[in-house]
């Protein structure tokens, strides 16, 4: 299932360009176009959904999984993974969508390795 008008759907078609990190049947990861730091990482599920709780638990099992191995593969230390539901939760792509933020701190260079193998 995808939406015409959704952004995120556009990127899983091909039709927006992105800096693809991870694809499988059922997930996507990309680049953030306005990234919080270097390497900070969207993980999708393909199938649209606004919220978490529109995605159907086979769309989800994969997402950690694979937001954990972008974490490795960005060679932070530190890193926020989040998932934002609802504008009043700070959602602004109705997309469900998890960040990977990795967080360098002043000394620590980030060996990031795009794309994953
Ligand atoms: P939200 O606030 O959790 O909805 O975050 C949406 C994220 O999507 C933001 O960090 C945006 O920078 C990112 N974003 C929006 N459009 C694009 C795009 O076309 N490509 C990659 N990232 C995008």
């Amino acid at each position: 299932m995808s939406s015409a008008a959704c952004i995120f759907c556009k990127i899983v078609k091909g039709d927006i360009p992105s800096f693809k990190l991870f694809e499988s049947e059922k997930v996507l990861a990309f680049l953030d176009i306005q990234p919080l730091s270097r390497g900070h990482a969207l993980v999708i599920p393909k199938f649209h959904g606004v919220k978490l709780t529109d995605i159907p638990d086979e769309d989800l099992t994969e997402i950690l999984p694979v937001a954990k191995r972008i974490a490795i593969a960005s060679g932070a230390e530190n890193f926020n993974i989040l998932q934002n539901n609802g504008r009043i939760a700070h959602q602004f792509v109705d997309h469900v969508h998890f960040h990977m933020i990795p967080k360098p701190n002043e000394t620590e260079g980030l060996g990031v390795q795009w794309p994953m193998q």
